[in-house]
């Protein structure tokens, strides 16, 4: 049956989610806080970039978008390790040819909310959501320019706010929903590296390159424009942190020591230093994610996470493809769709945060040790010669759609096994031989 529709959030979950529910028929608006971002010019390289893998593409393609989105990606085949002398290792993220891809979000968001519009739904800015009444799916939008309040009926109400999601917190508020917020103790700051003569890409652009610095760390993803968007995350306060670094002095000697050869690919560090904000991270909890038969959340309104695998749009354009699926499934039975909804996108949530977590270890400390390269090396090739017996973790979470959940259980139990096999006297030596295999292969 046909449904009014709105959504909350015209971000890159909410306006996926739309071309979802339009493509089913329903009648689609969406209220936005913001003004339009395709008003405004999006200067050169300014726009933040997001890595765009398996499963947010899956979500795209079903809904026939895909093949736009590709227009504005570069391939990332590869992790580009700097060490403190600037000299430069390698890791594939997989075999030869897969890839992540990294997309400006600006770009992405504007094209997102074009097809938006061409395929029916109807956007509105300026509108800022106050509250939720879930008896009867209505939303209360106050104009950011004008301040006059307006009421808008409707069947469903799909919650894409964001992490700080205000149909999240009249859920918490009204309903009782659980809630957690948890703050990690870092915190990350966006800097610029220009493009070279004539658009040209200074590094190389088919990489996603790591600074990694135990504690902190440093990454860099190309534009198309030849720039680099690089973000630094570090500890908010104490040794090595943002509270230390203030002056031009102090902030231009921690790049000199810390990243010798980043410095000079930025030639005007310390004002973008002191222009680009400093922001928290942190990650969001709540259940369940709907109300009734007329209240949802997607992507980060439901499971907001910590960038570091590059996993949270991702995560969110999945749920509007799984809502999809159980939208199928359950036909006119929205209260069963909604509950199911629920019950199996909860623990994937949890598990793309614990795996998020759990590579922000991995970025900035084991990319820099060779016992951690040589493990994935190894792993890789188990991989290859028993395809159905191993999948590497990374290749699981970014070049799959199995659940986050299943592949942080699975991933916890190789990396004990991988303990073991790199227990193995002469390792470095021994890894390609048949003996190794052969042990991985009684293990698994
Ligand atoms: C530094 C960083 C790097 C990241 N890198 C990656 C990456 O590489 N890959 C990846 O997959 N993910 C990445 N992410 C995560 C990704 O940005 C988010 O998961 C994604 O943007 C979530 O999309 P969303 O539409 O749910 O929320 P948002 O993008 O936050 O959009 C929410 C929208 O709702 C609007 N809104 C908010 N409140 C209201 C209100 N009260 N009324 C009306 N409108 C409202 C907002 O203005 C916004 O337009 C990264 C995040 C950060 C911080």
């Amino acid at each position: 049956m046909k449904k009014d529709i709105t959504i909350v959030g015209s971000g890159l979950v909410g306006s996926l989610c739309s071309l979802y529910m339009t493509s089913r028929g329903h009648n689609v608006r969406i209220f936005e806080k913001r003004k339009d971002l395709r008003s405004e010019i999006i200067s050169a390289g300014k726009s933040i970039n997001l890595a765009l893998s398996e499963r947010g593409l899956t979500a795209l393609k079903k809904v026939g978008v895909h093949e736009e989105v590709m227009k504005i990606a570069i391939p990332m085949y590869r992790r580009i390790m700097h060490d403190e002398k600037g000299i430069l290792s390698e890791q594939e993220y997989g075999n030869p040819g897969q890839s992540i891809y990294s997309v400006s979000r600006a770009e992405l968001n504007a094209l997102m909310m074009e097809l938006a519009e061409k395929k029916g739904a109807k956007l509105e800015f300026n509108q800022l959501c106050k509250d939720v009444n879930f008896d009867n799916s209505s939303v209360t939008f106050q104009n950011t320019i004008t301040n006059k309040e307006k009421t808008i009926d409707a069947d469903i109400v799909i919650g894409a706010d964001g992490a700080l999601s205000e149909v999240r917190n009249k859920m918490v508020e009204k309903i009782k929903h659980e809630f957690k917020l948890h703050k990690i103790g870092h915190s990350y700051k966006e800097l610029l590296i220009p493009s070279g003569e004539n658009g040209t890409h200074v590094i190389n652009k088919n990489a996603l390159h790591i600074w990694p610095r135990g504690e902190f760390m440093l990454i860099a993803l190309a534009n198309l424009d030849g720039s680099f968007t690089c973000t630094l995350f570090a500890p908010t306060t104490g040794d090595n942190s943002f509270g230390n670094l203030n002056t031009k002095e102090e902030v231009e000697t921690y790049f000199n020591q810390v990243y010798p050869d980043f410095t000079p690919l930025v030639p005007n560090l310390f004002e973008q230093w002191e222009e680009n904000p400093t922001s928290s991270l942190g990650i969001v909890r709540t259940y369940p994610w709907h109300v009734k038969d007329n209240a949802i959340l997607v992507g980060d309104s439901a499971h907001a996470t910590v960038p570091f695998y590059g996993q949270g749009m991702n995560a969110g354009f999945e749920d509007c493809r799984v809502l999809d699926e159980l939208l199928d499934r359950y036909e006119d039975d929205l209260l069963s769709c909604f509950k199911e909804y629920s019950k199996i996108r909860k623990p994937n949530g949890d598990g793309v945060q614990e795996l998020s977590m759990q590579n922000y270890v991995v970025m900035r400390d084991k990319t820099s040790d060779p016992r951690f390269l040589l493990q994935k090396k190894i792993e890789q090739k188990f991989a290859n010669s028993y395809p159905g017996k191993w999948i590497p973790l990374y290749s699981m979470v970014s070049f799959t759609n199995i659940s986050y959940s299943d592949a942080w259980e699975v991933g916890m139990k190789q990396e004990k096994m991988m303990e073991e096999i790199m227990k193995t006297p002469n390792i470095e030596k021994e890894w390609e031989s048949d003996e190794i295999m052969l042990k991985m292969l009684s293990l698994v």
